[in-house]
């Protein structure tokens, strides 16, 4: 038994540590907050039972040894974590008769900043909570940290370095880690930003911070919240925060715990818990601490609840890339008030990882709130990948393909297994590729949705891009189709005939090159001026696509690859010959156009925005790129509340349109 339970504790240690070194070194963890945990929960528990603990437990020591090639520095005031609760009842009686500071958990990296004389001196990871490593050449990328500040004596500070979730959403389209995969979470991309060795490469990430504590200065003040106050003239934007009165009951502390969420959610600020500290500094000071937490504070962890459910079927898609994409169908279980019964697998090393095989027992969730995600399998062993994996294209029948790519990971060789259909006149596989064609970030054709291309393609109307632009040789027979008419064609025609104006970016996206979606595509776009001849002079040039910011190895190949395709030149040539590329040279108002967050939204203004008239505002957000809306519906992604807000912004939470302060959104804007 003894032996047993020692093995227990040895294995739960190294699963967890070498979590640890994923989330801290590796920006791109393998599992959920919620499955670590768990983990984490056990081996704690397991230890107490035992009294048995190796020295590297996750339980008595704070993130993990930094392994990059960052300078190192040592921390004299060791930056601790805080024991973690997910019961109410127990942040509670952890308050007692105390007042506490309750704040927003920042979910991201956590950075402390050294001022000396009224300049930043340093900025530091936090490291081990000992030791840390020095970022002080990325702080310029950084919003919201002053290089100067009008306090003379040292002053140190700890915070953190996110990336908003909007902002997040947008990266990830085209960024990918260390091991070529796109980033899971905000995270992991504001930690790989801040810990990068290239400054340049951190501005673009957009990357926030907000300092959560005063380390050292204003000596004179006894209170955190004193100290806190005193930050924002210093140029600092504070971790929102509120005081406490002494003693709450659950249900007041569940009502500040769901107000702070709301902030977070209504700021787009990533959160993943709550924090309460003594607001008493001395009180605090008096509460010692371990080798892994302070005692003074404690935080309330949210969690991506896990539901069970039962795995039914592993579905396949084929992609347009010609990747085919499993799916996990199961047993519909709800989350957050949605029903979810469908998640990705991502790929082939996915399903074998987890041993999944219809049957079994499966633990799922909403990673972020938003993304179903397969966490766990609750039956695992008798797999075999062979009895899982299908050997013909679902779609069209011919023969799959294994693809095998490798990359590195802690050092050690990792294999990722996906699944290919070859057959490039695959029909999903080709109709997926006018969608995304037709798509909102590419030409934009409003109208031209799947189930019509699917309709035109079936009778032979649409072979290559170019055939959408003569459609209109179909025309009789088109208004003849059921569901089509003589307006409903001309509006298709019309959306048609205005997608020909279209831009650098645009034209790019449409072209689909492996990887090369928004953010690749502006930085092209300024990069070759806007012109699409001037990339492809340098693209036969043999140009070097890895010295722009962002682009590796994999995104280089890929577009020489595409372009050394004789079919995909002759459409590159002959299509933009029926369209017209707006030329926009750098400097003429296209910088700023592209580089808000507003770029192809639709934002709608109710009551009053100083100093603007209605006509103003709207002029001002089509001058962002954006379109104005005069009704707020499920398509509007924004909706800025003025003074005397009326019935739009009620219609807004309904829906659950985003909504944003004027200053929030003349902030977002740039300005
Ligand atoms: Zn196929």
């Amino acid at each position: 038994m003894a032996q047993n339970a020692w093995e227990k504790v040895q294995a739960l240690t190294a699963q967890l540590n070498r979590y640890r070194d994923e989330y801290y070194n590796g920006n791109a963890p393998s599992v959920s907050d919620a499955v670590y945990d768990r983990m984490y929960d056990e081996l704690a528990l397991l230890e107490m039972e035992t009294g048995i603990w190796m020295t590297d437990s996750p339980t008595r020591t704070v993130g993990f040894e930094a392994v990059s090639e960052l300078e190192k520095t040592n921390h004299p005031i060791p930056l601790l974590s805080l024991e973690k609760t997910k019961s109410v009842e127990e942040l509670v009686s952890f308050v007692g008769e105390h007042q506490i500071l309750l704040m927003l958990k920042l979910d991201g990296l956590t950075v402390k900043l050294t001022y000396e004389d009224g300049k930043l001196a340093q900025a530091a990871t936090r490291g081990d909570g000992d030791t840390g490593e020095v970022v002080t050449h990325n702080v310029r990328g950084i919003s919201g940290i002053p290089q100067n500040i009008p306090y003379r004596e040292r002053l140190v500070v700890s915070g953190e370095a996110f990336i908003r979730p909007g902002d997040f959403h947008r990266l990830r389209e085209t960024l990918t880690d260390s091991s070529g995969e796109r980033y899971k979470n905000g995270r992991n991309l504001a930690a790989g930003s801040v810990r990068l060795l290239d400054g340049a490469v951190c501005r673009e990430r957009k990357v926030m911070y907000m300092p959560f504590t005063v380390v050292e200065g204003f000596p004179e003040l006894g209170l955190k919240s004193e100290k806190l106050r005193k930050l924002p003239e210093l140029g600092f934007q504070v971790c929102k925060f509120v005081i406490s009165r002494r003693s709450l009951t659950c249900q007041e502390m569940e009502d500040g715990i769901g107000k702070l969420r709301q902030f977070a959610s209504d700021n787009d600020i990533p959160i993943d818990g709550i924090v309460a500290s003594y607001n008493d500094i001395a009180f605090s000071l008096s509460c010692g601490r371990t080798g892994h937490h302070y005692k003074d504070g404690l935080a309330f962890k949210f969690e991506d609840e896990l539901h069970e459910t039962k795995l039914l079927a592993v579905e396949w898609n084929p992609s347009r890339s010609g990747e085919i994409s499993p799916v996990a169908v199961f047993q519909p279980v709800q989350i957050d008030g949605c029903e979810v019964s469908r998640a990705s697998l991502h790929n082939m090393s996915f399903i074998e990882g987890m041993e999944l095989k219809p049957g079994c027992r499966i633990l799922v969730s909403k990673r972020n709130m938003i993304i179903p995600h397969v966490e766990e399998n609750l039956d695992r062993g008798d797999f075999s990948l062979a009895e899982v994996i299908p050997d013909k294209c679902p779609c069209c029948g011919e023969p799959t393909r294994v693809h095998e790519s490798r990359s590195i990971e802690d050092g050690k060789e990792k294999i990722t297994k996906t699944l290919f259909c070859d057959n490039q006149n695959c029909e999903t596989r080709r109709l997926r590729q006018f969608v995304h064609f037709a798509g909102q970030k590419a030409m934009n054709i409003e109208g031209l949705s799947e189930a019509t291309l699917e309709k035109f393609i079936g009778r032979g109307w649409i072979h290559t891009y170019m055939d959408i632009y003569e459609l209109d040789r179909h025309r009789n027979e088109i208004i003849q189709m059921e569901g089509f008419g003589e307006k409903s064609w001309q509006r298709l025609w019309d959306a048609i005939q205005g997608s020909r104006n279209t831009t650098f970016e645009r034209y790019l996206i449409a072209m689909d090159i492996p990887m090369v979606g928004n953010t690749a595509s502006r930085t092209l776009c300024r990069q070759f001026h806007g012109s699409l001849e001037e990339f492809e002079d340098a693209v036969h040039h043999q140009y070097d696509f890895t010295q722009l910011p962002d682009f590796g190895d994999t995104l280089h190949n890929n577009i020489h690859e595409w372009f050394y395709d004789e079919e995909n030149l002759y459409v590159w040539e002959v299509l933009q010959q029926m369209l017209n590329i707006e030329i926009n040279s750098p400097g003429d108002g296209m910088v700023s156009v592209s580089e808000n967050p507003f770029v192809g939204m639709t934002i709608v203004v109710t009551g009053k925005v100083e100093p603007y008239t209605r006509s103003g505002i709207n002029a001002k957000i089509e001058s962002l790129g954006a379109r104005a809306g005069s009704s707020v519906s499920s398509k509007t992604d924004y909706l800025v509340c003025g003074e005397k807000a009326g019935s739009k912004l009620a219609k807004a939470r309904e829906l659950g349109v985003k909504v944003l302060t004027p200053e929030q959104f003349f902030r977002m804007a740039g300005e």
